[in-house]
């Protein structure tokens, strides 16, 4: 991806078809790639978020990045993740999504979660986290597999969410 093209991309909004596909794994551990991680770092700080996964730009593939919990300064790439150890207890809390702004969704996820990724030089990795950030890597995960909050809301944030979708929805076909 030339810079201009890195410069173009915004992060895109709900109900954009390209926030419902399944994200191809990343083959090519090159340059472009680590662009691609820095301008997704650069738009999810822009916008005070704490993830933000490649679909989000209109990028079909298997990354996100997401902030270090306390560490508003540094972030962290994900390149090919998948989650383990997800069956621990589970505790609900208000998620938001920066493709989907003005909804909030109380998603219930295990508290505890293993993530097994690449890093931008194809290296893998492994860790494990908790609360905020192990919520974080599940909301990203989900992305990669157009999956979002709105699939998780429950009847009451519906009805809550429903005028902020309708206004989503409508802008997205004007
Ligand atoms: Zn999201």
């Amino acid at each position: 991806m030339t810079s201009p093209e890195l410069e173009s991309l915004t992060i895109i909004k709900y109900p954009d078809p390209r926030l419902r596909k399944i994200c191809e794994p990343v083959v090519e551990f090159d340059a472009s790639l680590r662009a691609l991680a820095d301008r997704m770092i650069v738009l999810m700080n822009q916008a005070e978020g704490i993830g933000l996964a490649a679909p989000q730009v209109g990028i079909l593939k298997q990354m996100f990045v997401c902030a270090i919990i306390g560490k508003p300064k540094d972030s962290m790439v994900f390149v090919n993740p998948t989650l383990a150890d997800l069956d621990g207890e589970a505790e609900a809390a208000e998620e938001g999504c920066l493709s989907i702004p003005e909804v909030t969704v109380t998603v219930k996820r295990p508290v505890k979660c293993r993530i097994d990724a690449h890093d931008l030089d194809g290296n893998p990795v492994a860790f494990e986290a908790t609360e905020l950030m192990a919520r974080c890597w599940q909301h990203e995960c989900d992305h990669l597999n157009g999956r979002l909050i709105i699939d998780r809301m429950s009847p009451a944030d519906r009805v809550a969410n429903r005028r902020a979708l309708k206004r989503l929805e409508s802008r997205f076909g004007g």
